[in-house]
């Protein structure tokens, strides 16, 4: 296969002139900032973060340098191989907007996954093709091979997988990265709880991956909304050129920069999550009412049981939510389990061993 961006990208992306910010045309110390129509007297509220209270009159910085080197620091990557977005969600989006031409192209997604690959391609009048994970929630290389045609510009693989709690084999997913010659999306927003590596450090290796991350999950700060992708410097040169100027406001910008420096509280609770995880995965299997427990790499449990929906009722007016997914298909009659503390595991072992014995 040969792998040409030049292809792939929408002629209309590739003319684009980006939007030049005012912040972008100067970054040095200035003494006296007439450039950008801010209002120079300060703001109403100030942002109070490491014993600074900082006004917020002024534009962010609009490609999150400081944030970036932070983030390159920790994932080993170059920073022109990071952006940073408003959640992975803009980082789906935008790799649609840039890749898929409205009415004309399409992204292979692989079901049961992610929701917003598809609610992405939609608003965009993309066409999805859906090829399912196989009984194991594995890819279905032939099947990929047989959906990929002229107008397949991206394909969306979910590893570990959203909602089974599996990670995809490397090997197959290496297979699609070597024979198509389109975009190939790995989402990692699960890989901290993962055995599998991360497969950000191939970047080199293959000139169409995307790889995306979040700290919505174990980084605990999904309310942030930070989302980052790593891949090749066109493709990330690209994505900056087609976001929002200022996608990431400056709270967000310093309280993960400030939060990013707690690598070892997030190893603690990644640790206790994958023990909370065995606990109560042991604890569903020895339940009447457990079918499955499938095996995950994830801060959460797919689990199959007999009556899944009266359970999501029953659980839901004991005050407990999980997420009923026993209408998608491939999840026949599966509860989504995200793993609480171990307080709420309790509560929740309690409610279902109570609901056995009704
Ligand atoms: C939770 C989740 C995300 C995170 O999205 P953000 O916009 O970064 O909060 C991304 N992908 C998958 C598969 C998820 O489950």
């Amino acid at each position: 296969m040969e792998f040409n961006l030049d292809n792939l990208v929408r002629e209309t992306i590739k003319d684009l002139a980006p939007y030049s910010t005012a912040r972008h045309e100067f970054s040095g110390e200035a003494k006296v900032m007439l450039d950008a129509n801010e209002n120079a007297a300060g703001s109403p509220v100030t942002l109070d973060i490491n014993e600074r209270h900082e006004q917020l009159n002024r534009y962010p910085d609009p490609i999150q340098l400081k944030l970036k080197e932070r983030i390159s620091n920790i994932k080993r990557i170059p920073v022109d191989h990071i952006f940073t977005g408003n959640g992975s969600d803009e980082a789906i989006d935008l790799l649609i907007r840039i890749f898929c031409e409205p009415g004309f192209d399409n992204i292979i997604t692989l079901p049961p996954t992610y929701g917003m690959y598809s609610v992405a391609a939609a608003i965009n009048n993309i066409k999805v093709k859906e090829v399912a994970l196989d009984a194991d929630f594995q890819l279905n290389i032939q099947g990929i091979a047989d959906a990929i045609d002229d107008y397949t510009k991206i394909i969306f693989i979910c590893s570990p997988n959203n909602p089974s709690g599996n990670s995809i084999i490397r090997q197959d997913i290496e297979i699609i990265l070597n024979n198509f010659d389109g975009i190939v999306v790995v989402d990692e927003a699960y890989i901290n709880y993962a055995r599998q590596k991360t497969l950000s450090l191939q970047l080199m290796d293959y000139p169409n991956l995307v790889v995306l991350q979040t700290l919505s999950k174990a980084w605990g700060l999904a309310a942030l909304r930070l989302g980052m992708a790593f891949a090749g410097k066109e493709i990330i040169r690209l994505m900056n050129n087609v976001k929002y100027p200022y996608n990431i406001n400056i709270a967000t910008q310093e309280l993960a920069l400030k939060a990013l420096q707690n690598v070892e509280q997030v190893n603690g609770w990644i640790r206790d999550t994958i023990a909370q995880r065995e606990l109560l995965a042991d604890a569903l299997k020895q339940m009447d009412i457990t079918r499955k427990v499938y095996p995950s790499d994830a801060n959460f449990l797919l689990v199959q049981m007999t009556g899944a929906n009266e359970i999501f009722g029953y659980l839901q007016q004991k005050g407990i939510i999980v997420r009923n997914r026993s209408n998608v298909p491939g999840c026949e009659d599966c509860l989504r389990i995200t793993i609480g503390t171990e307080e709420e595991n309790h509560i929740l072992i309690e409610a279902l061993k109570a609901y056995c014995e009704k």
